[in-house]
């Protein structure tokens, strides 16, 4: 069996990690605006190293969940193959033991020169000297920002058509071209699983659909999935 998932804010809510519509959450004091556009990076490049220092920060403070933790174990233990995609910036899955992953949105814990796109890891702050390979710069987030394309879809998009399985998990299906998966996915053939804590937006492309808690949800289905296989 030929899996692939697709995972958002939702996995990493109960690591302590807020979705973009919790309540108190971080995403509620700053604007999409001012923060996540490749504009407002060249109109405030302080304010916007200052907010991702900040989720830097609270994602080295996180811990992997049961869910995160679980997708690991199918990836080792399904006789087959399994692809995370994730649109999450953070590094719980890998932390998790996840291995076949994909970060469309790009991560959190590397920099990305603006002008020679070198990539290199970051532990803490965005430093603030030049790039080490060309010496020029800035250095910026290596996220995908709104207006931006995201990473690696081709491969995305020929891993959906090999799929036999499909599965949403704690994504609210309102960003392109993320939300399309379950239809890109449906059209090739294969069969569709949401699994979250409330229908999405995109429900109605999914043929089978489980809501509560990723902690509670991922690792049921996993180990019903391990087993039957
Ligand atoms: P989201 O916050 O839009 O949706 C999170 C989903 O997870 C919701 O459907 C929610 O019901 C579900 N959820 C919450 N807690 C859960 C739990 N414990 N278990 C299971 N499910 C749970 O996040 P998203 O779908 O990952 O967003 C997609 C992309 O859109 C992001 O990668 C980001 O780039 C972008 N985005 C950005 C902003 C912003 O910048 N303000 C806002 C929305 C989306």
């Amino acid at each position: 069996m030929n899996i692939v998932i697709l995972t958002g804010a939702g996995v990493s809510a109960e690591s302590g990690l807020g979705t973009f519509r919790d309540v108190d959450g971080l995403w509620t004091k700053y604007r999409i605006e001012d923060v996540a556009t490749p504009e407002a990076f060249a109109r405030d490049p302080d304010f916007v190293q200052d907010f991702y220092n900040l989720r830097r920060r609270n994602c080295a403070e996180a811990t992997p969940n049961a869910a995160h933790f679980a997708l690991a174990r199918l990836e080792a233990e399904l006789e087959g193959e399994v692809l995370i995609v994730t649109q999450n910036v953070d590094d719980l899955h890998e932390r998790a033991g996840s291995k076949r992953l994909i970060h469309m949105h790009g991560e959190l814990l590397k920099s990305l020169c603006a002008s020679c796109e070198d990539r290199l890891p970051l532990k803490g702050e965005m430093p603030t000297s030049p790039c080490q390979k060309c010496g020029g710069g800035p250095l910026r987030p290596d996220v995908v920002w709104f207006g931006e394309m995201p990473y690696r879809m081709e491969e995305i998009w020929n891993a959906l058509r090999m799929a036999d399985l499909f599965v949403s998990i704690g994504t609210s299906g309102n960003v392109y071209p993320a939300a399309a998966f379950a239809q890109d996915a449906g059209r090739a053939g294969a069969d569709t699983l949401e699994l979250n804590l409330e229908p999405s937006d995109g429900a109605s492309d999914f043929a089978d659909a489980r809501y509560g808690k990723a902690t509670d949800i991922v690792p049921v289905w996993v180990e019903e999935v391990l087993s039957a296989s």
